[in-house]
């Protein structure tokens, strides 16, 4: 599988048979397959389905899509209404990595993200990369972030 089949949401499924007909269809039956195709969604950009998805009142009126880079996700753990995880990112030069507990709940046979605790930290330097590559992340994403600024 390629990159560009493989889910961003690191199920190891392709994307076509993962987030992609959740995204499509706002079909999700579980939170924690909400929460895997919003991260999903985070990737391609789609701020459409992030709105879509979001309990409405809890959705900013205001959302915008950051400039960060999402280089990984890892569902820690999920129960059915709340989903704990860690994400990567680049944000300008740093890698930083979210930790979050997300709620969710079922609105008319629909999953919603309510809202979440989360806390963000620096990836560090020796920390295995969270793009899946098995190297550490200073001789991995961290040269090609800095290679590109
Ligand atoms: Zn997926
Ligand atoms: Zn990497």
């Amino acid at each position: 599988m390629t990159k560009l089949e493989a889910c961003p949401c690191g199920s190891n499924k392709a994307f076509t048979s993962c987030c992609q007909p959740i995204i499509a269809n706002d079909s999700a039956t579980t939170a924690e397959q909400l929460m895997r195709s919003r991260y999903s969604a985070f990737v391609l950009g789609n701020a459409g389905y992030l709105l879509k998805t979001w309990h409405p009142d809890t959705c900013p009126h205001d959302f915008q899509l950051g400039q960060s880079r999402w280089l990984g996700l890892k569902i820690l753990h999920a129960d059915s209404n709340t989903v704990t995880f860690t994400a990567a990112f680049h944000a300008g030069n740093k890698g930083m990595i979210l930790k979050e507990t997300s709620r969710f709940v079922c609105m008319d046979k629909h999953w919603r993200y309510v809202d979440g605790d989360c806390e963000v930290t620096p990836i560090k330097r020796n920390d295995l990369c969270f793009c899946g590559s098995s190297i550490k992340y200073k001789n991995c994403c961290a040269k090609r972030n800095s290679s590109e600024a």
